[in-house]
């Protein structure tokens, strides 16, 4: 979401004429759009401001702070870093350019909620051929240890004519692949259409090529969304199911509102309609009062429904979330070695789900060179794997279809099928 917002903000900034700095040094205004979903998030960023603050020094620059930390600290963060020059909450970040021309005294802090993103910005971004696309923002679900209500506020969905509109947009400029975002895609709706039927739209009223969407709470996929996904060749072979643990005790904990039980119906589900589709999640450990015997269930669950991949985290108390009322009893060492064995068993079992991809032919789409080599393409298949295969400049921003003939843990190896 930070991605996308930033992606919107640039627009901005690029029709007002702003320049984009290659450097910090070079640059007159330096912004930074920041997270708060984790503790490290934020001491990440009060660490850059300390290092950007010394740029100051020798030229008159504005910092800029935009972004959920800017919403969850406001005034204290001026405190916690007085180089800061604005800062801008989740509903402000889209009203810069007005705080910079308008002869605006800083420091400034503006964090009042209740105005949206504008509707025709077709966001900046790095790769000409994918997009986000923000279909809602904010979240009514407060799972216990999530601040993202708090910093992005009620759930609010765009309006249908207006998510089309942008798509039609983003393709005439060249866009092949949409990402539908939204803290809970599955909750959308706008007069009387809900998530499937925005989907079914994208496709049959646009000419877009490739739709994905992020994210999917699991309380709320329903069968004709998992229908949808089956039945309609521009959906991609891939969802974003956060798990989180496999206990249900800490799932209740959680506020999560399903039992593990209840996800593995899904999963059931979604491979039946479509055997090969990629399952990606989101999983916490060390949760207040977690037991060894709880977290061993997150394991057994990585082990039972075998992820493609994860994201995975180590819990943090934020405050002013109801978990930050629980004693947050795991020791940190103890947090850290529950991370450290959960990753490498999903390492493990990501590299054993991308063996069973060697032999197979995928539609990748082509974003661009690989970091480390010229020589090769990098691009993604329908299920979000990054393939890696000799290609010539010419293919990038179109679909290939290019065959598996190797895979470790992150990445596929493939040749082009002619
Ligand atoms: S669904 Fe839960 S975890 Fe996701 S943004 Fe909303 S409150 Fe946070």
């Amino acid at each position: 979401m930070n991605l996308a917002d930033s992606g919107v903000l640039g627009a901005i900034l690029d029709s007002r004429g702003y320049n984009r700095a290659e450097k910090e040094e070079d640059a007159d205004i330096i912004i930074l759009n920041t997270c708060s979903v984790r503790e490290k998030a934020e001491t990440r960023v009060l660490g850059r401001l300390a290092e950007l603050s010394h740029l100051k020094e020798t030229a008159d620059k504005k910092i800029v702070v935009v972004g959920c930390m800017a919403q969850r600290m406001g005034d204290r963060l001026l405190s916690r870093a007085p180089c800061v020059d604005l800062v801008l909450g989740t509903d402000r970040i889209f009203d810069l350019p007005k705080f910079i021309e308008n002869g605006t005294s800083f420091p400034a802090v503006r964090t009042e909620t209740g105005l949206e993103e504008p509707a025709d910005v077709i966001p900046a971004r790095n790769n000409r051929h994918t997009a986000f696309v923000t279909i809602s923002r904010g979240c009514d679900n407060y799972c216990s240890y999530c601040i993202v209500p708090y910093v992005r506020g009620r759930e609010r969905s765009y309006p249908v004519s207006r998510i089309l509109k942008q798509i039609k947009a983003l393709v005439t400029d060249g866009v092949i692949e949409i990402t539908l975002l939204g803290q809970n895609v599955n909750s959308y709706r706008d007069d009387g259409i809900d998530f499937p039927e925005l989907l079914k739209k994208a496709a049959s009223d646009t000419d877009i090529q490739r739709i994905r969407f992020m994210t999917s709470h699991p309380k709320d996929m329903s069968d004709r969304l998992v229908e949808m996904i089956k039945s309609e060749p521009k959906m991609m072979s891939h969802v974003h199911l956060p798990l989180q643990s496999g206990s249900d005790r800490i799932l209740k904990m959680m506020g999560r509102k399903y039992t593990y039980g209840h996800y593995l119906t899904l999963v059931d589900k979604l491979r039946r309609a479509v055997p090969d589709i990629s399952l990606t999640t989101d999983l916490i450990v060390g949760f207040p009062s977690e037991t060894e015997e709880e977290f061993r269930m997150t394991l057994d669950a990585v082990n039972g429904v075998r992820f493609d991949s994860a994201f995975m985290f180590r819990y943090s108390v934020r405050e002013g979330t109801s978990a930050a009322g629980f004693d947050d009893d795991v020791p940190e060492e103890e947090k850290i070695n529950r991370l450290n064995e959960l990753i490498n068993l999903q390492k493990n079992v990501a590299y054993e789900k991308n063996q069973d991809e060697v032999g197979r032919i995928r539609s990748v789409l082509v974003d661009g060179f690989s970091r480390r080599s010229d020589n090769f393409l990098k691009g993604k298949t329908e299920g979000n794997k990054t393939v890696l295969f000799a290609g010539g400049t010419d293919m990038i921003g179109r679909v290939q279809r290019v065959k598996i003939i190797s895979a470790d843990s992150w990445t596929l190896h493939g040749e082009l099928m002619v």
